[in-house]
């Protein structure tokens, strides 16, 4: 190591994000300060942080309007007031009568007239020099003070190799500046800098940052992807038995849309290396009818599927359809969730294990230690994006995938390896020791561990539409499909803003839907901060709409119903014995119930955009037309009108995405800003896609010309994150 941070101050750098010393130099300033000029006091422009320099003729604490200290600085051309209202004797004497000071900062018209508010200031001299470069400011922490910390990163990019990871081609061809006067021009960029573009992150300096940001990433995960084709899973050729037989038996065909994307999948399922594909399709564009297509295709090869949904409410759902579609052709899938007793979790687990069922569907209890598969041979996850991108990812680099490997042998005589094989592999020879809190995704690695012969295929279904830019960065690593088209006959829902002082006439419009044979659902409003809380509001609601519509039939379903409960109420409710349904946002993913055409939703000012269109989404499933009502309470915060407004303005879920994205960043769209998956902290991919398909570009490039060069920039990029961000 060149240099070293002190063992005293590692934490504080820690806190940064700052571990080993290349750190410091990705450390890049938030803004600067311009002390290489002077700006006459008359030449001061408001609000224009500025230097000056002059003699102090006025000192003096005053009491009004509030205790503080006022000097004034005069130089040839005109006077200006410095005003400090908290202030160390040091200070005061340092800004007596007579000093000569230099003063940094930003001008306003004062109390008293031109005014600087807690300049910085310095003792200067007749010869005291300039700066030569702009001063950074970095962000920092308490107990780190920018002096120290820019001492470091000087240290840094004078003492470490900073010699460049692209090969000198693919740089100049891209037009891109090297890394080392880069990286050096944004800690000390020279006085005749162009400011607003550093500010923009537009200065080809940054250019460069952002490029090799997002090249590491896109390398790490095109090194997944094609780590893929080496490993084995059971060729699942199309048979046509069973599907065909399911195709005939619908009372729809399948749109072009869902057509294409079967296809895509039954060829993957019929190659000897495991699929991780992506299904995205709308809410209400048809996945499930697919899923169940490559369900059937496992089974004609005589293996095993399993269908995991997020909630129970839609594990259930999902039996109750496949059960209904399936049972034509002689299949029986089995149920199974955490909730079930004992004894029947036992019983259908042993159906599992002997292979009795081809088909299990349920919760995440489906990949539980107790489970074994006799001989499995496809992963279907449903509502992928509730998972989480980082939970994801964490088991891709568990070495194998998502999901279980087999234990089965299945005839295949292949022996998959469990451990990375990638190129390029990093040279830390570590293991993974995840110390991520136990979690789904750590239970479901740990049961991953060491076993099997081969893996199952994967596939993945999100109605949460990813805008493009964030599927190529975090979901570059998977084949993606996408379902663009409804099934036909569906009406346009109309969404409404109404105000809660309005609310009579939202009643009024419930009422009538469900006296005309239709039915609504009312969503309570959203509290996050508790769930007895949210319980109690939820109980609250229904005990106020039992009283307001004495004559209509209504339902409560929210988090805290036993499975068996939840699962009757929403039996009566899709056979239509209760007309509305009174429910928390359990019911946001996935329900389907196609007579229900109103949707209320309580608070909506409360809820995010994407969670609003999947809620919106439960309604427009059938033939009539469909209304949206979304209650909102004033006053409203800027970022809730904002959404309101898009949701209001916006059908399709890829704009609403796009939008989200540029409202909220990345890590909440994602579902990851708690669990902390490190997002992109220089490239933004609202702003910077144009840079994202070159890298995209020269990734594969650089992996199929430049092995080296690759390695040695993911070592460089991706040494600090977590193993499964690297390769
Ligand atoms: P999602 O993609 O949101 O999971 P679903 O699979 O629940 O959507 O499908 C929504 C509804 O549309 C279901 O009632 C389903 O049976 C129906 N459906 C699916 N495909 C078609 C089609 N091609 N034509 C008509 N209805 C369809
Ligand atoms: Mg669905």
């Amino acid at each position: 190591m060149p240099l070293k941070i002190p063992p005293a101050t590692q934490s504080k750098f820690a806190k940064l994000g700052i571990r080993t010393p290349f750190d410091l130099v990705l450390h890049l300033p938030l803004r600067y300060e311009d002390e290489t000029k002077i700006t006459r006091v008359a030449d001061l422009v408001p609000g224009e942080s500025a230097q000056v320099e002059g003699e102090i003729i006025h000192s003096e604490v005053m009491f009004r309007p509030r205790r503080s200290l006022v000097c004034q600085l005069q130089d040839d051309s005109g006077i200006l007031y410095l005003r400090f209202l908290n202030f160390y004797p040091s200070q005061q004497k340092q800004l007596a009568v007579g000093k000569r000071i230099r003063a940094l900062g930003e001008p306003r018209m004062g109390f008293f007239g031109d005014e600087m508010v807690h300049p910085k200031c310095r003792n200067a001299g007749e010869s005291t020099p300039l700066k030569q470069a702009l001063t950074p400011v970095y962000p920092t922490t308490a107990g780190l003070p920018q002096l120290t910390l820019t001492k470091h990163i000087h240290a840094a990019l004078n003492e470490l190799q900073l010699d460049d990871t692209l090969p000198e081609q693919i740089r100049q061809r891209l037009r891109l500046p090297e890394f080392e006067p880069s990286v050096k021009l944004l800690h000390q960029p020279p006085p005749d800098t162009d400011e607003d573009a550093l500010l923009a992150r537009a200065h080809p300096a940054w250019m460069r940052i952002k490029f090799d940001e997002l090249l590491a990433q896109q390398l790490s995960m095109r090194v997944h992807y094609r780590e893929r084709s080496r490993r084995v899973a059971p060729k699942l050729g199309a048979h046509n038995k069973f599907t065909d037989g399911l195709l005939k038996d619908l009372p729809f065909a399948l749109t072009g849309a869902q057509k294409k994307v079967w296809h895509e999948i039954s060829a993957d399922l019929s190659r000897p290396h495991p699929m991780q594909r992506l299904l995205q399709g709308d809410v209400g564009s048809g996945k499930t009818v697919v899923a169940a297509l490559a369900a059937l295709q496992a089974i004609e090869n005589g293996y095993q599927a399993a269908f995991m949904a997020p909630t129970e409410i839609l594990a259930e759902q999902h039996y109750l359809k496949l059960r209904d579609w399936l049972a034509p052709l002689g299949i029986e899938p089995v149920w199974l969730t955490g909730s079930l007793k004992k004894k029947d979790k036992t019983a259908a687990a042993e159906r599992i294990a002997s292979g009795e069922t081809m088909l299990a569907i349920g919760t995440h209890a489906l990949f539980q230690t107790t489970i074994e598969f006799k001989k499995l041979g496809l992963v279907i996850v449903d509502e992928q994006h509730k998972f989480g991108v980082q939970q994801r990812l964490a088991l891709r680099g568990k070495g194998t995938t998502l999901l279980p490997p087999v234990r089965g042998k299945a005839g295949m005589g292949v022996e998959s390896s469990s451990t990375h094989t990638s190129t390029p592999t990093l040279p830390d020879g570590t293991t993974s020791q995840s110390t991520r809190p136990a979690n789904n995704a750590s239970q479901v690695a740990g049961y991953l561990q060491g076993r099997g012969s081969y893996e199952p295929h994967q596939l993945m279904m999100s109605a949460t539409p990813i805008p493009r830019t964030l599927a190529m960065s975090y979901y570059a690593d998977l084949d993606v499909s996408v379902i663009d088209e409804l099934p036909p006959g569906r009406t346009p829902i109309v969404t409404k803003l109404v105000s809660d002082a309005r609310r009579e006439e939202v009643f009024e419009r419930v009422r009538v839907a469900c006296l005309e044979g239709r039915q609504a659902y009312w969503v309570c409003p959203l509290i996050d901060e508790s769930e007895a809380l949210q319980l109690q509001t939820a109980l609250e609601t229904f005990a106020t709409l039992t009283q307001i519509f004495p004559e209509l039939r209504i339902g409560l379903a929210h988090g805290k119903l036993s499975s068996a409960e939840k699962a009757a109420t929403m039996a009566a409710f899709k056979a239509g014995e209760l007309q509305l349904l009174v429910a928390t946002t359990v019911i946001e993913v996935g329900v389907d119930v196609p007579n229900a055409s109103l949707m209320v939703i309580d608070h909506a000012e409360r809820m995010g955009l994407a969670q609003l269109h999947q809620l919106r989404g439960r309604v427009g499933r059938g033939a009539a037309e469909s209304m949206c009502v979304l209650l909102f309470q004033k006053p409203l915060s800027e970022l809730a009108r904002a959404r309101l407004k898009i949701i209001f303005e916006n059908t399709d879920g890829f704009e609403i995405a796009q939008q989200d994205l540029r409202l909220r960043g990345p890590g909440e769209l994602l579902g990851a800003r708690q669990s902390g998956v490190p997002m992109l902290r220089f490239a933004d991919l609202a702003e910077d896609d144009k840079l994202l398909d070159k890298a995209r570009d020269i990734a594969d490039e650089m992996l199929r010309d430049f092995p080296d060069a690759a390695q040695g920039h993911l070592q460089r990029w991706m040494a600090n994150e977590p193993d499964y961000l690297r390769t």
